[in-house]
């Protein structure tokens, strides 16, 4: 079928023009695209410093209605709502036979450009056009493996959680799934952006007591502050470390989750922990960041880990989180503050860039 579609043709070169979509085939659910989330990760693809090989797809924070299901699926079904999830998992692997993540296969899943089967469903004319994290949702229609199409309540507005397919499920996961934010505890979250405040919003949600702010631009701690924040720290004003001193009686935090990934953060965060607290390292900015981590403290009881998106169970997390999107308890929808249509997308990417918004969606 002929769909309108993004297509990065080179690194900066992107236009919205028609391609053509395959049928879904056997395991994969074609999606009539409904909202779809902008992440900076597709900004980052198109600035190349993600590598993808081009030409390709971009988004990957789908939400639709399933039209058509392919060979040997039974879930989801056609009519169902679904959030088209990153977190594609084989099935098959060593981690995703034992129920972990992420599955073997996703970074390349993530950045090779194909689906799990090594081929693509997008054509530019005889041109192959290849997708990101199986899904290349910066399109009216996309064909996605039927187990990252995740079958939500069909009565809230999917444009409002349409970044649970990417970045509110990587801050979310990232504090309730990995850190595991106990109640009562202190919380320090790097980066006031969308994958930021969900984290805070998830600490708050398990009862954190502290929720700690950190970011370089005053605007974003003011919303920061206003949504999930019970303390704010411009690191570009003032040293993060005493900061964090003054507000935790010298001992430091509990929980410290990097959603920023430049050079430094992840230090500043691990500093900023105390003794036996844990570090989260959620964001990256470029592929080749690396980090300078004091043994010491890893051995008094620090711990030091990562989270790929959320690890997430996506089947049992997401329409959770959804149900308390619902109820009014998880305010997910306050991050979206920015709508646009597909045809604007090469603009909203450069806005994005500016940092105009938190989060934008396209609204198809
Ligand atoms: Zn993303
Ligand atoms: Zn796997």
């Amino acid at each position: 079928m002929e769909i309108r579609a993004a297509v990065v043709d080179a690194i900066n070169d992107i236009t919205v023009r028609t391609v053509q979509l395959d049928e879904p085939k056997a395991g994969e659910v074609l999606v009539r695209l409904v909202a779809t989330g902008i992440c900076h990760t597709d900004l980052s693809m198109l600035r190349g410093n993600l590598p993808v090989p081009t030409p390709f797809v971009p988004g990957h924070e789908g939400a639709g209605v399933v039209e058509a299901v392919g060979p040997g699926v039974t879930s989801p079904q056609v009519g169902d709502h679904v959030i088209c999830s990153i977190a594609v998992s084989c099935g098959q692997c060593y981690t995703c036979a034992r129920g972990e993540t992420p599955c073997e296969l996703a970074g390349s899943l993530a950045l090779a450009g194909t689906m799990l089967d090594n081929t693509v469903r997008l054509h530019d004319g005889d041109r192959d056009v290849n997708h990101i994290f199986c899904q290349s949702s910066f399109a009216e229609y996309t064909v996605v493996p039927a187990r990252a199409a995740i079958p939500i309540r069909p009565d809230v507005p999917l444009a409002q959680v349409a970044s649970l397919g990417c970045g509110v499920a990587t801050g979310l996961g990232a504090v309730i799934n990995k850190a595991k934010v106990t109640p009562g505890s202190s919380v320090l979250v790097l980066g006031a952006g969308g994958v930021g405040l969900a984290a805070m919003l998830g600490a708050r949600l398990v009862g954190a007591a502290k929720v700690i702010a950190v970011d370089i631009a005053d605007a974003k701690l003011a919303k920061a502050k206003s949504l999930a924040a019970d303390e704010t720290i411009n690191s570009a004003e003032v040293d993060l470390s005493d900061a964090v001193d003054e507000l935790t009686g010298g001992r430091g935090v509990d929980y410290a989750v990097d959603c920023v990934g430049m050079e430094g953060t992840l230090e500043s965060a691990f500093r900023a922990t105390r003794a036996g607290g844990t570090v989260v390292a959620v964001g990256i900015m470029h592929a080749t960041i690396s980090s300078d981590i004091d043994t010491f403290s890893l051995i008094m009881e620090k711990t030091l880990t990562g989270s790929y998106a959320g690890s997430l169970s996506p089947h049992r997390d997401l329409p959770a989180w959804v149900d308390l999107f619902a109820a009014g308890r998880l305010d997910i929808g306050a991050l979206m503050d920015r709508e646009c249509k597909l045809a604007e997308v090469p603009d909203v990417l450069e806005e994005l860039e500016r940092g105009a918004f938190t989060r934008a969606v396209i609204v198809h």
